[in-house]
């Protein structure tokens, strides 16, 4: 199956209101190429050097998702063009992406990233800091960001009634947290969850945005 026949039968199953994140990490421009000649113009990767790479490369009207974890001294290569950042998870993070958006000029779309899983490799602010970090309300002077919703990974496990209650958990702390903080607003209601081998399962349980690589690309070389 080529790229474009994978990439049809995901967007294929694709309820209406849910957007797909095609993740091209680690793929040459070939690939990407190849998914943009069939429409598809949301692009995720996990380290700022390749993503600004491939953004100086291809067409500009891609809107570049990144998906990885943030360091703080790389936020600056991307603020010029990235359209959403989804792994924020802390304060200093966020902070620090206004303070380069500020000087590049843009309001950037950020997602709370929210420890789900059961593993330790996972980042991500727990549901308890999360809500420490929104009460404090100085988030609220950061006026360069938007906090367009929360993003979350479960569990890598072939348990699927385990992924399937960390994602439930993760859209009833969604409500909880548009709720109480963002009650007023149009532009929280992102929830990004779901990959190549949990994206049914995510969908079903409230996700707008699916991160789905391999599936579409291939087995990603190391
Ligand atoms: C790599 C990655 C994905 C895509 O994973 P696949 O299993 O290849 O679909 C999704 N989300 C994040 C955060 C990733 O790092």
């Amino acid at each position: 199956m080529s790229v474009a026949d994978n990439l049809k039968q995901v967007l294929a199953e694709l309820p209406k209101g849910v957007r797909l994140v095609a993740v091209s990490k680690y793929h040459p421009n070939e690939a990407i190429e190849e998914a943009y000649q069939t429409g598809q113009r949301i692009f995720g990767e996990s380290k700022v050097q390749e993503m600004t790479a491939k953004y100086e490369s291809l067409p500009k009207d891609i809107e570049w998702h990144f998906i990885g974890h943030l360091q703080s001294n790389k936020i600056k290569y991307m603020a010029p063009y990235v359209s959403m950042i989804h792994g924020i998870d802390t304060y200093k993070l966020l902070a620090e992406v206004n303070k380069q958006a500020v000087k590049a000029g843009r309001v950037i779309d950020c997602l709370l990233q929210i420890y789900i899983a059961r593993e330790e490799t996972k980042f991500g602010f727990t549901p308890a800091e999360c809500r420490e970090m929104l009460a404090d309300e100085a988030w609220k002077g950061l006026t360069h960001v938007r906090i367009c919703g929360l993003m979350g990974m479960a569990s890598n496990t072939n348990n699927i009634e385990q992924v399937k209650q960390e994602f439930c958990f993760l859209s009833e702390y969604f409500e909880e947290v548009k709720s109480t903080w963002f009650s007023d607003s149009t532009t929280f209601c992102e929830l990004s969850m779901g990959m190549s081998h949990d994206y049914h399962e995510a969908i079903a349980e409230g996700s707008t945005l699916i991160r789905v690589g391999s599936k579409i690309f291939g087995e990603r070389i190391y």
